[in-house]
């Protein structure tokens, strides 16, 4: 275990990083922004197909935002071009998302959004109740 006690405790320091806010800032991007794939993949696993939850946009904005700070406060050219402009994407599939299931039913079973229309869910098939019927329960986030 002397070799798990050097990775996480080295040169006195934890994980031997020299710590400051903008290292805090940094790593705290660095690890929202890389749960966005595993929120995307457990997602996908469930829903049986490709899925990607307002959740992932969320975390990759949040992410991306916080290693553009810390890039700004390197001023290190690459991190700052890397980050600059990809909150532009994530704010609209955030906007599309939204209005996408404002307009659609979203299935009670397994989160699926169904066209406006529909009966039933065409991902499990159980019964979609109309929106008027169930306006004052809460939405199912996803
Ligand atoms: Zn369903």
């Amino acid at each position: 275990m002397d070799w798990l006690t050097n990775l996480i405790w080295y040169n006195d320091k934890l994980f031997g990083i020299e710590w400051s806010v903008w290292k805090v800032i940094g790593w705290a991007g660095n690890l929202i922004f890389f749960s966005r794939f595993f929120v995307q993949w457990y997602a996908t696993e469930r829903n049986k197909q490709v899925v990607v939850p307002a959740a992932f946009w969320w975390l990759s904005l949040v992410g991306s935002l916080l290693l553009l700070i810390y890039g700004l406060w390197r001023r290190d050219s690459v991190f700052i071009f890397a980050y600059l402009f990809t909150w532009i994407p994530y704010i609209r599939n955030l906007v599309i998302h939204h209005r996408h299931t404002k307009r659609h039913q979203i299935c009670i079973q397994c989160g699926v959004a169904s066209p406006p229309a529909a009966n039933f869910c065409s991902t499990c098939g159980s019964h979609l109740v109309p929106e008027t019927a169930h306006a004052n329960q809460p939405k199912i986030e996803r």
